[in-house]
Protein backbone atom coordinates (compact mmCIF):
# COMPACT_ATOMS: atom_id res chain seq x y z
CA UNK A 1 0.00 0.00 0.00
CA UNK A 2 2.05 2.76 -1.29
CA UNK A 3 0.03 4.51 -3.78
CA UNK A 4 -1.86 7.91 -2.28
CA UNK A 5 -5.65 6.63 -1.84
CA UNK A 6 -4.13 3.36 0.02
CA UNK A 7 -2.68 5.78 2.52
CA UNK A 8 -6.38 7.92 2.40
CA UNK A 9 -7.97 4.29 2.63
CA UNK A 10 -5.40 3.24 5.30
CA UNK A 11 -5.88 7.07 7.57
CA UNK A 12 -9.75 6.01 7.50
CA UNK A 13 -8.35 2.57 8.68
CA UNK A 14 -10.37 1.06 5.89
CA UNK A 15 -9.84 -0.76 3.22
CA UNK A 16 -11.04 0.60 -0.25
CA UNK A 17 -10.66 4.81 -0.83
CA UNK A 18 -14.67 4.74 -1.39
CA UNK A 19 -15.29 3.76 2.48
CA UNK A 20 -12.51 6.56 3.20
CA UNK A 21 -14.12 9.05 1.40
CA UNK A 22 -17.71 8.22 2.82
CA UNK A 23 -16.31 8.02 6.73
CA UNK A 24 -14.09 11.36 5.53
CA UNK A 25 -17.05 13.22 4.35
CA UNK A 26 -19.30 11.65 7.38
CA UNK A 27 -16.98 13.04 10.26
CA UNK A 28 -16.47 16.87 8.02
CA UNK A 29 -20.35 16.78 8.36
CA UNK A 30 -20.24 16.16 12.26
CA UNK A 31 -17.33 18.84 12.31
CA UNK A 32 -19.44 21.27 10.27
CA UNK A 33 -22.70 20.78 12.31
CA UNK A 34 -24.79 19.04 9.25
CA UNK A 35 -27.69 17.99 10.50
CA UNK A 36 -30.72 18.41 7.76
CA UNK A 37 -30.14 19.46 4.29
CA UNK A 38 -29.58 21.76 2.65
CA UNK A 39 -26.36 21.18 3.62
CA UNK A 40 -24.33 24.67 3.79
CA UNK A 41 -20.40 24.08 2.53
CA UNK A 42 -18.94 27.07 3.97
CA UNK A 43 -19.01 25.66 7.20
CA UNK A 44 -17.48 22.64 6.12
CA UNK A 45 -14.71 24.48 4.41
CA UNK A 46 -14.18 26.10 7.66
CA UNK A 47 -13.81 22.78 9.46
CA UNK A 48 -11.21 21.82 7.01
CA UNK A 49 -9.75 25.28 7.80
CA UNK A 50 -10.20 26.31 3.79
CA UNK A 51 -11.96 29.57 2.29
CA UNK A 52 -14.33 29.95 -0.14
CA UNK A 53 -13.50 32.68 -2.98
CA UNK A 54 -15.03 34.32 -6.38
CA UNK A 55 -12.36 34.57 -8.54
CA UNK A 56 -11.65 34.81 -12.08
CA UNK A 57 -10.87 30.87 -12.88
CA UNK A 58 -13.02 28.78 -15.47
CA UNK A 59 -14.03 26.28 -13.02
CA UNK A 60 -13.53 25.73 -9.19
CA UNK A 61 -10.02 24.57 -7.93
CA UNK A 62 -8.23 23.83 -4.71
CA UNK A 63 -5.22 25.72 -3.86
CA UNK A 64 -3.24 24.32 -1.17
CA UNK A 65 -0.01 27.06 -0.98
CA UNK A 66 -0.90 28.18 2.03
CA UNK A 67 -3.74 28.30 3.93
CA UNK A 68 -6.26 26.09 1.83
CA UNK A 69 -8.49 28.06 -0.53
CA UNK A 70 -11.25 26.40 -3.06
CA UNK A 71 -12.35 29.37 -5.82
CA UNK A 72 -14.89 29.33 -7.47
CA UNK A 73 -15.51 31.63 -11.21
CA UNK A 74 -17.57 34.54 -10.46
CA UNK A 75 -19.71 33.59 -13.13
CA UNK A 76 -21.17 30.34 -12.41
CA UNK A 77 -20.41 27.95 -15.54
CA UNK A 78 -23.68 26.74 -15.49
CA UNK A 79 -25.76 27.35 -12.56
CA UNK A 80 -25.13 28.19 -8.45
CA UNK A 81 -26.57 24.29 -7.82
CA UNK A 82 -23.54 22.80 -10.21
CA UNK A 83 -21.56 25.50 -8.33
CA UNK A 84 -21.97 23.83 -4.94
CA UNK A 85 -21.42 20.33 -6.46
CA UNK A 86 -17.83 21.76 -7.86
CA UNK A 87 -17.54 23.42 -4.06
CA UNK A 88 -17.96 20.05 -2.28
CA UNK A 89 -16.15 18.00 -5.00
CA UNK A 90 -12.75 20.36 -3.96
CA UNK A 91 -13.37 20.01 -0.38
CA UNK A 92 -13.06 15.83 -0.43
CA UNK A 93 -9.78 16.62 -2.51
CA UNK A 94 -8.60 18.55 0.32
CA UNK A 95 -9.33 15.62 2.65
CA UNK A 96 -7.68 13.09 0.17
CA UNK A 97 -4.61 15.69 0.47
CA UNK A 98 -4.42 16.19 3.94
CA UNK A 99 -4.37 12.17 4.65
CA UNK A 100 -1.59 11.83 2.10
CA UNK A 101 1.64 12.23 4.09
CA UNK A 102 3.66 15.50 2.92
CA UNK A 103 6.60 13.76 0.96
CA UNK A 104 3.98 11.49 -0.85
CA UNK A 105 1.77 14.55 -2.32
CA UNK A 106 3.66 14.73 -5.17
CA UNK A 107 1.87 11.55 -6.35
CA UNK A 108 -1.59 13.04 -6.79
CA UNK A 109 -0.92 14.73 -9.51
CA UNK A 110 0.02 11.41 -11.68
CA UNK A 111 -1.67 11.74 -14.78
CA UNK A 112 -2.65 7.84 -13.92
CA UNK A 113 -4.68 8.73 -10.84
CA UNK A 114 -6.99 11.25 -12.54
CA UNK A 115 -10.01 9.43 -13.18
CA UNK A 116 -9.93 7.48 -9.88
CA UNK A 117 -9.57 10.73 -8.11
CA UNK A 118 -12.30 12.63 -9.67
CA UNK A 119 -14.67 9.48 -9.28
CA UNK A 120 -13.88 9.65 -5.84
CA UNK A 121 -14.10 13.30 -4.98
CA UNK A 122 -17.94 13.10 -6.78
CA UNK A 123 -18.79 10.38 -5.08
CA UNK A 124 -17.68 12.61 -2.23
CA UNK A 125 -19.21 15.64 -3.16
CA UNK A 126 -22.60 13.56 -3.65
CA UNK A 127 -22.66 12.45 0.10
CA UNK A 128 -21.71 15.45 1.55
CA UNK A 129 -24.49 17.47 -0.24
CA UNK A 130 -27.12 14.26 -0.14
CA UNK A 131 -25.89 11.82 2.67
CA UNK A 132 -26.72 8.52 2.24
CA UNK A 133 -28.81 7.81 4.75
CA UNK A 134 -30.70 11.31 4.51
CA UNK A 135 -31.44 10.83 0.93
CA UNK A 136 -32.58 7.07 1.78
CA UNK A 137 -35.15 8.45 4.30
CA UNK A 138 -36.37 11.38 2.04
CA UNK A 139 -37.12 8.56 -0.30
CA UNK A 140 -39.94 7.29 1.37
CA UNK A 141 -40.98 10.82 2.79
CA UNK A 142 -40.97 12.36 -0.25
CA UNK A 143 -42.17 9.56 -2.71
CA UNK A 144 -42.08 9.07 -6.60
CA UNK A 145 -44.18 11.89 -8.32
CA UNK A 146 -43.32 15.24 -9.45
CA UNK A 147 -43.85 17.56 -6.39
CA UNK A 148 -41.87 14.40 -4.33
CA UNK A 149 -39.09 14.51 -6.69
CA UNK A 150 -39.35 19.00 -6.50
CA UNK A 151 -39.36 18.69 -2.75
CA UNK A 152 -35.74 16.97 -2.53
CA UNK A 153 -34.70 19.18 -5.50
CA UNK A 154 -35.48 22.11 -3.52
CA UNK A 155 -34.45 20.67 -0.19
CA UNK A 156 -31.10 19.28 -1.10
CA UNK A 157 -30.19 22.48 -3.29
CA UNK A 158 -28.25 19.95 -6.12
CA UNK A 159 -28.59 19.94 -9.98
CA UNK A 160 -31.31 17.57 -11.14
CA UNK A 161 -28.35 15.51 -12.80
CA UNK A 162 -26.97 15.50 -9.19
CA UNK A 163 -29.97 14.12 -7.79
CA UNK A 164 -31.05 11.72 -10.87
CA UNK A 165 -27.65 10.24 -10.02
CA UNK A 166 -27.81 10.06 -6.28
CA UNK A 167 -30.72 8.11 -6.78
CA UNK A 168 -29.39 5.70 -8.43
CA UNK A 169 -26.38 5.36 -5.88
CA UNK A 170 -28.40 4.91 -3.17
CA UNK A 171 -30.89 2.74 -5.02
CA UNK A 172 -28.05 0.53 -6.82
CA UNK A 173 -30.89 -1.52 -9.00
CA UNK A 174 -32.59 1.46 -10.32
CA UNK A 175 -32.14 2.72 -13.61
CA UNK A 176 -33.54 6.57 -14.05
CA UNK A 177 -34.11 8.21 -17.00
CA UNK A 178 -35.36 11.37 -18.49
CA UNK A 179 -38.01 11.13 -21.47
CA UNK A 180 -38.96 13.88 -23.67
CA UNK A 181 -42.02 14.43 -26.67
CA UNK A 182 -40.96 15.51 -30.13
CA UNK A 183 -37.16 14.87 -29.74
CA UNK A 184 -36.88 14.11 -33.73
CA UNK A 185 -39.09 15.17 -36.60
CA UNK A 186 -40.41 12.29 -37.95
CA UNK A 187 -41.63 11.22 -34.62
CA UNK A 188 -45.51 11.45 -33.44
CA UNK A 189 -45.71 14.17 -31.29
CA UNK A 190 -47.57 12.61 -28.68
CA UNK A 191 -44.00 9.53 -28.74
CA UNK A 192 -42.01 9.83 -25.94
CA UNK A 193 -38.33 9.25 -26.23
CA UNK A 194 -35.59 8.61 -23.43
CA UNK A 195 -33.43 11.75 -24.13
CA UNK A 196 -30.69 11.43 -20.55
CA UNK A 197 -29.92 8.17 -18.24
CA UNK A 198 -28.27 7.35 -14.97
CA UNK A 199 -27.57 3.66 -13.09
CA UNK A 200 -25.85 2.69 -15.77
CA UNK A 201 -24.09 -0.31 -13.90
CA UNK A 202 -27.51 -1.94 -13.20
CA UNK A 203 -29.43 -3.88 -15.88
CA UNK A 204 -32.07 -1.81 -15.79
CA UNK A 205 -29.92 1.19 -17.68
CA UNK A 206 -32.11 2.49 -20.60
CA UNK A 207 -30.07 3.66 -23.16
CA UNK A 208 -30.85 7.53 -24.29
CA UNK A 209 -32.62 7.23 -27.74
CA UNK A 210 -34.89 3.98 -26.86
CA UNK A 211 -39.00 4.99 -27.06
CA UNK A 212 -41.60 4.53 -25.11
CA UNK A 213 -42.53 1.75 -27.64
CA UNK A 214 -39.53 -0.27 -26.77
CA UNK A 215 -41.29 -0.75 -23.17
CA UNK A 216 -44.33 -3.36 -23.08
CA UNK A 217 -46.42 -0.40 -21.01
CA UNK A 218 -47.26 3.32 -22.20
CA UNK A 219 -45.86 3.95 -18.73
CA UNK A 220 -44.70 7.73 -20.01
CA UNK A 221 -47.67 8.77 -21.49
CA UNK A 222 -50.05 7.11 -19.04
CA UNK A 223 -47.43 9.55 -16.14
CA UNK A 224 -48.38 12.33 -18.50
CA UNK A 225 -51.63 11.98 -18.51
CA UNK A 226 -52.49 10.84 -15.29
CA UNK A 227 -49.54 12.44 -13.08
CA UNK A 228 -48.23 8.82 -12.26
CA UNK A 229 -47.82 5.46 -13.30
CA UNK A 230 -46.39 1.82 -12.03
CA UNK A 231 -46.12 -1.24 -13.00
CA UNK A 232 -44.81 -4.59 -11.29
CA UNK A 233 -44.21 -6.66 -14.83
CA UNK A 234 -42.76 -3.84 -17.50
CA UNK A 235 -40.83 -5.48 -20.13
CA UNK A 236 -37.91 -3.83 -21.42
CA UNK A 237 -38.19 -4.93 -25.77
CA UNK A 238 -34.61 -3.55 -26.44
CA UNK A 239 -33.02 -6.10 -24.02
CA UNK A 240 -32.60 -9.58 -25.37
CA UNK A 241 -35.55 -11.80 -23.43
CA UNK A 242 -36.79 -9.20 -22.44
CA UNK A 243 -36.86 -8.67 -18.70
CA UNK A 244 -39.76 -8.44 -16.46
CA UNK A 245 -38.69 -5.63 -14.19
CA UNK A 246 -40.63 -2.93 -11.62
CA UNK A 247 -41.24 0.64 -13.32
CA UNK A 248 -42.48 4.06 -11.95
CA UNK A 249 -43.18 7.03 -13.69
CA UNK A 250 -44.26 10.51 -13.40
CA UNK A 251 -44.17 13.94 -15.47
CA UNK A 252 -41.23 16.03 -15.01
CA UNK A 253 -41.57 18.64 -12.37
CA UNK A 254 -42.09 22.17 -13.70
CA UNK A 255 -39.16 24.49 -13.69
CA UNK A 256 -38.64 27.42 -11.83
CA UNK A 257 -38.94 30.25 -14.91
CA UNK A 258 -35.44 31.40 -15.76
CA UNK A 259 -35.76 35.10 -14.35
CA UNK A 260 -36.38 33.86 -11.23
CA UNK A 261 -33.13 34.98 -9.01
CA UNK A 262 -32.68 33.23 -5.87
CA UNK A 263 -30.73 34.79 -3.51
CA UNK A 264 -29.22 31.63 -2.08
CA UNK A 265 -25.32 32.11 -3.43
CA UNK A 266 -22.95 34.18 -1.32
CA UNK A 267 -25.48 36.51 -0.83
CA UNK A 268 -26.75 37.91 -4.08
CA UNK A 269 -29.39 36.70 -6.13
CA UNK A 270 -28.80 34.37 -9.17
CA UNK A 271 -30.89 32.44 -11.67
CA UNK A 272 -31.48 29.37 -10.83
CA UNK A 273 -30.85 25.99 -13.08
CA UNK A 274 -32.27 26.49 -16.36
CA UNK A 275 -35.46 24.66 -17.54
CA UNK A 276 -34.99 20.73 -18.12
CA UNK A 277 -35.70 19.56 -21.51
CA UNK A 278 -37.54 16.82 -20.67
CA UNK A 279 -41.82 16.03 -19.86
CA UNK A 280 -41.76 12.61 -18.16
CA UNK A 281 -39.12 10.32 -15.79
CA UNK A 282 -38.96 6.97 -15.15
CA UNK A 283 -37.34 4.75 -12.78
CA UNK A 284 -36.84 1.13 -13.54
CA UNK A 285 -36.14 -1.20 -10.60
CA UNK A 286 -34.48 -4.83 -10.93
CA UNK A 287 -33.60 -7.32 -8.61
CA UNK A 288 -35.42 -9.22 -5.23
CA UNK A 289 -35.46 -5.62 -3.95
CA UNK A 290 -37.63 -3.88 -6.89
CA UNK A 291 -41.30 -4.66 -5.86
CA UNK A 292 -40.42 -3.35 -2.11
CA UNK A 293 -38.49 -0.32 -3.40
CA UNK A 294 -41.52 0.15 -5.93
CA UNK A 295 -43.66 0.02 -2.97
CA UNK A 296 -41.64 2.15 -0.53
CA UNK A 297 -41.12 5.00 -3.49
CA UNK A 298 -45.02 4.29 -4.66
CA UNK A 299 -46.41 5.28 -0.97
CA UNK A 300 -49.91 5.03 -1.54
CA UNK A 301 -50.33 1.25 -1.46
CA UNK A 302 -51.27 -0.45 1.04
CA UNK A 303 -48.20 -1.14 3.27
CA UNK A 304 -47.30 -3.53 4.98
CA UNK A 305 -46.75 -3.21 9.23
CA UNK A 306 -42.76 -3.81 8.48
CA UNK A 307 -42.76 -0.54 7.04
CA UNK A 308 -41.56 2.80 8.69
CA UNK A 309 -45.08 4.87 9.07
CA UNK A 310 -44.26 8.39 6.80
CA UNK A 311 -45.38 10.98 9.33
CA UNK A 312 -42.85 13.80 7.41
CA UNK A 313 -44.65 13.18 4.22
CA UNK A 314 -47.09 16.42 4.79
CA UNK A 315 -43.59 18.36 4.61
CA UNK A 316 -43.15 17.13 0.96
ZN1 LIG B 1 -11.42 17.18 -9.12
Amino acid sequence: MSDPLSRFAQRWAVESPETAMTRAVRHLAQRAGHTRAPHPLVPAARALGARIYEENVASAVLRVEGPPVVLVPRQPWRTWRRQRFSIAHELCHLLIWRAVPEDERGALQDPALHDELERLCDLGAAEILMPTAEFSQDLTTCEFHSAGLAALYDRYLVSWMSLMNRFTTVLPSAGLSLWRLGTRPDDPHDLPRAVASWGWSSRTYIPPGISEQHLSRTMLSTALNEGRAWSMDLRLGFIRGQPTVAAIACPMPGARPQQEMLPLWVGRSVPDEPRVHAHAVLAVLDGQDAEATLDLLIGDRPRDSSRPQVGAAAQC
